[in-house]
């Protein structure tokens, strides 16, 4: 295999994913918004130094791990030291995080107990902008967004850590931690005890802007009007919040609604997702995601998961609870594969794929992590239709040609959905594995007295 030297296959291919570590390593690289793929990636192709940082291009998780944590990952799911169920016991704060609030309740505590001096995390700037800024105080902590699903520019992550010499810690989804670490362990390794914490996200994919464009189309808005988005926040799973310029802003239901069913398909994701094998962010101290497990599905206003990788992680939870901030239930590993899936955890969709697009010639990085190996084997052509479909929505995409894109959908995989509908109804609103106890992985009463 040839070493690559500069970014050309990656811009080909659209697998950027805006992480910024390029531009850090050659100053002439920049990012800017690619209108064929509507993610941001490199607006040239730089060159070696560029390359040799770049996730994706290459992650070599057992080096990472070694210089992350000083130890190699200890399972298929990488280094843990605990899991847990965890919710803010601020209601409000609650009601408005993505999930249990646990993020901003661990930036809190990191800030106000002196553990770091500042957080990295993305802002809004403004319409569909957001970047990474260092915050320092605690008042800043309830302005910071939700999850945010699309494709972000999150290059200044790194101009960040190299600008100011103190403690700093960095929330950060999986991907963007992969390339500040391939960026800091080849070029800056002295920096890296500047990095005292990080809080990763879990993450299963994230859109390209195509997602946003297409559903404006499908509302009848102009694309080009949409000045901010929310995605989540309210319940469990909240609706998507749409504002277009002046002041109208339209709500879609995430669950039932046809028109936000197909603008975030998968097809929607990013390249470089459909390749991921990282989702739940081998290399944070403590990782956040959903918990969508049966047993915790009586929440209205959303529980964590979280997994303590390393000891500083496994602190800041014990901290965290001691302080009252957060309300904690210690869970294992197959309750945290019960609530993201198999699939999710082990790659089990992306190393075949992989493996697949390399076949067919076309650039896909390079990523064994240490869940290689460990997923179900899934049908060669069920893996080669899915290709195709893909190539054939990608080039639709390109074009703009979203409502052939709603068609497509509907014709190809309406019966699908009707499926899917049918299942979320019996599961959600009948509550039938409530009723009939199949959700009883965990002690629901005991959650009860714990969570809202
Ligand atoms: C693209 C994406 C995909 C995800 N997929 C899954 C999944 O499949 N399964 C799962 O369990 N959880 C997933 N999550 C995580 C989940 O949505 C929540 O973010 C997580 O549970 C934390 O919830 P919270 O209530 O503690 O966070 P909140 O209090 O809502 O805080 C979220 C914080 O995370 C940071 N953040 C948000 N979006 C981004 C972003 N795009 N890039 C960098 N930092 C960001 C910001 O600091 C923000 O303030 C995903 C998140 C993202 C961004
Ligand atoms: S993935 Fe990161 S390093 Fe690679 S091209 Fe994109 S921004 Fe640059
Ligand atoms: S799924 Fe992987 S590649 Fe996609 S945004 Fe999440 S961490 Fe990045």
């Amino acid at each position: 295999m040839t070493e690559a030297t500069d970014l050309r296959d990656v811009r080909a291919s659209g697998m950027c994913i805006a992480c910024g570590a390029c531009c850090a390593a050659d100053p002439s690289v920049s990012l800017e918004l690619s209108p064929e793929w509507q993610i941001y990636q490199p607006a040239s192709n730089g060159g070696m130094q560029a390359a040799g940082v770049c996730p994706a291009i290459a992650v070599d998780y057992q080096r990472l791990h070694q210089f992350v944590f000083a130890t190699a990952p200890m399972s298929p799911l990488g280094l843990i030291k605990a899991i847990y169920l965890a919710q803010s016991t601020d209601a409000e704060r609650n009601k408005r995080a993505s999930s249990g609030g646990l993020i901003k309740e661990a930036i809190r505590y990191l800030l106000s107990a002196d553990i770091a001096d500042g957080v990295i995390s993305i802002v809004h700037i403004t319409g569909l902008e957001y970047e990474p800024r260092l915050i320092r105080s605690v008042e800043e902590v309830d302005r910071l967004p939700g999850s945010i699903y699309h494709n972000i520019n999150l290059q200044a992550t790194i101009s960040l850590l190299e600008r100011y010499d103190e403690r700093i810690a960095l929330v950060a989804i999986p991907c963007q931690l992969e390339g500040v670490y391939n960026y800091l362990s080849r070029l800056r390794p002295e920096l890296r005890k500047r990095l005292v914490f990080t809080i990763g996200l879990l993450c299963a994919w994230q859109y390209s802007r195509h997602s946003l464009r297409a559903i404006a189309t499908y509302l009848n808005l102009d694309p080009d009007g949409l000045t901010d988005v929310a995605f989540r926040g309210g319940d469990q799973i909240g609706k998507l919040r749409l504002q277009f310029a002046p002041n109208q802003e339209v709500q879609v239901d995430r669950r039932a609604n046809l028109k936000y069913q197909v603008a975030f398909d998968r097809y929607f994701n990013t390249p470089r997702c459909f390749v991921c094998i990282n989702h739940t962010n081998f290399l944070a101290d403590l990782v956040v995601g959903d918990s969508w497990m049966q047993s915790t599905r009586f929440t209205k206003t959303g529980i964590s998961i979280a997994i303590a990788r390393s000891d500083s992680g496994a602190r800041a939870m014990c901290a965290m609870q001691q302080r009252g901030q957060i309300a904690v239930h210690q869970i294992t590993d197959k309750e945290l594969i019960e609530s993201e899936g198999e699939a999710l955890v082990y790659g089990e969709f992306a190393y075949p794929f992989s493996d697949l697009l390399r076949t067919q010639g076309m650039h896909t990085p390079i990523l064994h992590g240490p869940n290689s190996g460990y997923g179900r084997i899934l049908r060669a052509e069920k893996l080669a239709a899915f290709y195709l479909e893909l190539s054939t929505r990608r080039t639709l995409m390109a074009q703009g040609r979203y409502p052939a894109l709603f068609w497509r959908k509907l014709l190809r995989e309406g019966h699908k959905m009707a499926q899917r509908y049918l299942r979320w109804f019996i599961n959600r609103v009948l509550r039938l594995k409530v009723l009939t106890g199949q959700d009883r992985s965990l002690c629901r009463d005991e959650l009860k007295t714990k969570f809202r």
